[in-house]
């Protein structure tokens, strides 16, 4: 049996979305429950949930003190990627997320990490997110969703990508021997 598919409905996509919070909010509380409500508001009649991480506690880069709670979520989606972080802007503003500083104390970030169709570049967007190799609170979530999704442009594995940043330099056994 053949089933139709709508012209309109655009091949799904998977995204590899980072959430992070590290304020309260009035209604939904810590940032851990900011990420539950926000993975809640995240589903919608064009953005299908597939997996989530655990959240984690993390401490903050940047000028802010706060420790931050992060996730990733991966989702399935017909949405082009500007069309995805539009909604994602949308929804860290419902979340009172002000605009200002980059790094600041903020009530929820989301950000697109990967995307199945690889890599996109354009002013005010860029996939894969450029910092996903330095960050632990990224690639640690990340990696009990999607060990084997592979970096478009460095065409290693987010496994790979963990352990080099997980494991330790190695010691130079020869320093100091003088
Ligand atoms: P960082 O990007 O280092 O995690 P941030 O998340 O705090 O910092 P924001 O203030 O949330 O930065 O976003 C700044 C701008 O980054 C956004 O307006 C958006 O246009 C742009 N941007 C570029 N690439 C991405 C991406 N992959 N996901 C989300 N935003 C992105
Ligand atoms: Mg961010
Ligand atoms: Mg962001």
């Amino acid at each position: 049996m053949t089933s139709a598919t709508p012209a309109s409905k655009a091949p799904l996509a998977l995204y590899a979305i980072g959430l992070g919070s590290n304020r309260r909010h009035v209604r939904h509380g810590n940032p851990r429950h900011i990420l539950l409500a926000a993975l809640d508001a995240l589903e919608s009649d064009d953005i299908e949930p597939v997996d989530v991480s655990p959240i984690i506690a993390s401490d903050p880069i940047g000028p802010s003190r706060r420790r931050y709670a992060n996730a990733v979520a991966l989702v399935a989606s017909p949405l082009s990627p500007p069309e995805m972080l539009d909604r994602l802007q949308g929804i860290e503003v419902e979340f009172g997320r002000r605009t200002g500083q980059r790094w600041s104390a903020r009530t929820l970030d989301l950000d697109i990490l990967l995307w199945s169709g690889g890599a996109w570049s354009r002013a005010d967007l860029t996939i894969p997110h450029p910092a996903i190799a330095e960050r632990a609170f990224v690639l640690g979530p990340l990696r009990t969703v999607a060990p084997g999704w592979r970096h478009p442009l460095t065409a290693r594995t987010v496994r790979q990508l963990a352990a080099r940043l997980i494991r330790p330099k190695p010691v130079d056994q020869s320093a100091g021997a003088h």
